[in-house]
């Protein structure tokens, strides 16, 4: 059974709970975890605390916490399998996109382990030849670090390979349907070097495992990526004790698509850009925000090509994507298509279970389009996180007219994570783009990232960024230092007079 991770060692929740993981795709037992409460928690609080205050990491030279870091990879190289097995049996999705989801997260630690010396600070010229200024970069401390169950691993490598890189400590607490990866990390980091007590892991729900540490005084970091009503609480409780805080929400993110475009990439890029992993991707491009003049036959080209999608589990070589997390998360998306079809949507295809029934007991929903879709409803402005896609179409007399509607749709939403522009005319793309209020846009393309590009949200799509060099900041104090070198009196008060004087008066 898997346990927590404190202060170096494996071990049983306190109060003995334990929670079954079950795989996504048809039900089957996984493997049974300890389910920690708050008092495991405070220990693994207690355990970081000690490591940073010590200096056991802190105070190990950035080159050697970059060599660490280096190793990490490798053995993530080694272990690819056993890795990409455990995160597929977890969340469900095909073996190939763990595999590829592996292979990103090994990109990640060399990114930061590169950046480990990078930018370590600078001399500041203060026009005084007596003083020695300089800017330096500290590790902030201990950090909590919590993440979601759609990309486990690699949501998590974006927080921890800085973490290590900068110099903290930092308690882990993944989702809890999704744990499996990051208790093999944890054996991994501590084969790559990381000293004990450094990273420390708490399994468990997050009412009950994770908010200890977004209330404890211990902890001066919390890097969160979830849900926006999780954010928003995390966010509250953390201002009690005015923590650093990192959000990565949600987004609903518009996929824009002008008549001047390559029609047959877009098309092909629009149902990846919203069915990859079965719409559960943060970035996702669930708005399609299509040019009028266009619409009718892209659409039905594009419902076509949802329904030819074929949906299996991880290791079906047949399956092009895989099923939602759980019950309660399709449960989510059914309420959300229905709520949709009330306003007036129309479905264009899917919305239902499929009827497959060698699909019987996993999570699997239809790839689902709805038509007809504008502004006002709610399936346009909340996130399904699901195999969903709505149709907004926009028209003008002009091409300013007409970029003017797209980005007024576009920009219509409280996200502002991610979007997409496709046009040949190269002016248009980069005149829309400059207009879009979000974190990542991607022209003719959608859903590469590279780990040295920042990432993260405008607007409620949260704020902080992962990745780059900003990723590293995150985790980083800054301080100043003023060292003068040739003290002497300033004399602005007139202060006592000085010592030689009063000794020559008493003598
Ligand atoms: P949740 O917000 O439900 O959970 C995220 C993590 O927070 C989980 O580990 C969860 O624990 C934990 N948690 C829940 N409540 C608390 C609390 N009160 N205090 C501390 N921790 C808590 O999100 P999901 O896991 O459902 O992930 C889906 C969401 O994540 C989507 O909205 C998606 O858009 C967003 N996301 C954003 C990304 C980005 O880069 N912007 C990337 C990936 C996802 P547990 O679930 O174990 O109870």
């Amino acid at each position: 059974m898997a346990e927590l991770f404190i202060e170096g060692q494996w071990c049983d929740a306190i109060e003995g709970a334990t929670r079954e993981i079950r795989c996504p795709a048809d039900g089957s037992l996984v493997a049974a975890v300890s389910e920690a409460t708050s008092k495991d928690t405070d220990l693994a609080i207690a355990s970081a605390r000690a490591a940073f205050d010590d200096g056991r990491w802190s105070g190990v030279s950035s080159l050697e916490r970059g060599a660490t870091l280096h190793r990490v990879a490798a053995l993530l190289e080694r272990d690819k399998a056993t890795y990409a097995r455990a995160e597929s049996l977890d969340t469900g999705k095909r073996l190939v996109e763990s595999e590829y989801d592996i292979d990103d997260v090994v990109g990640v630690f060399r990114h930061f382990a590169s950046l480990a010396t990078a930018e370590s600070g600078r001399v500041v010229d203060t026009g005084r030849a007596d003083v020695v200024s300089r800017v330096v970069h500290e590790p902030v401390g201990v950090c909590a670090l919590i993440s979601p169950w759609n990309y486990p691993l690699l949501q998590t490598s974006w927080k921890v390979a800085p973490a290590l890189a900068a110099g903290n400590t930092f308690i882990l607490k993944p989702s809890e349907l999704s744990p499996s990866t990051s208790v093999l990390l944890m054996d991994t980091l501590t084969e790559a070097g990381v000293p004990a007590g450094v990273a420390n892991l708490v399994l468990g729900a997050g009412p009950a495992a994770g908010a200890p540490l977004t209330e404890h005084t211990d902890v001066d970091l919390v890097s969160f990526t979830g849900g926006l009503a999780t954010g928003r609480v995390i966010m509250a409780t953390a201002a009690a004790t005015v923590k650093k805080v990192a959000l990565e929400l949600g987004g609903k993110n518009p996929n824009i698509v002008f008549a001047d475009a390559d029609l047959e990439t877009a098309l092909d890029f629009a149902l990846t850009a919203v069915f990859l992993h079965s719409g559960q991707v943060c970035s996702a491009g669930a708005r399609l925000v299509i040019e009028e003049s266009i619409a009718d036959e892209f659409v039905a080209r594009l419902v076509d090509g949802a329904k030819a999608i074929r949906l299996g589990g991880p290791f079906d070589d047949d399956a092009e994507t895989g099923p939602l997390i759980s019950s309660a998360h399709r449960d989510k998306v059914e309420a959300y298509v229905a709520a949709g079809l009330a306003e007036g949507a129309e479905l264009l295809c899917g919305g239902a279970r499929p009827d497959d029934p060698t699909l019987a007991d996993g999570y699997y929903y239809l790839p689902t389009i709805l038509g007809g879709c504008h502004r006002g409803m709610s399936v346009v402005h909340d996130e399904s996180f699901g195999p969903v896609l709505t149709i907004e179409t926009f028209t003008g007399d002009t091409d300013a007219e007409l970029e003017a509607a797209a980005v007024e749709i576009a920009n219509d939403s409280i996200f502002g994570l991610a979007g997409a522009v496709w046009t040949s005319n190269a002016g248009r793309a980069e005149r829309v783009t400059a207009q879009l209020r979000m974190g990542t846009v991607w022209i003719n393309d959608y859903h590469p990232y590279v780990p040295q590009a920042e990432w993260g949200g405008y607007k409620q799509s949260g704020f902080g960024r992962e990745l780059g060099l900003a990723g590293l900041d995150e985790y980083r104090e800054t301080k100043h230092v003023w060292h003068n070198i040739a003290p002497a009196p300033q004399r602005w008060f007139s202060g006592p007079a000085d010592s030689a004087a009063t000794q020559d008066g008493a003598s």
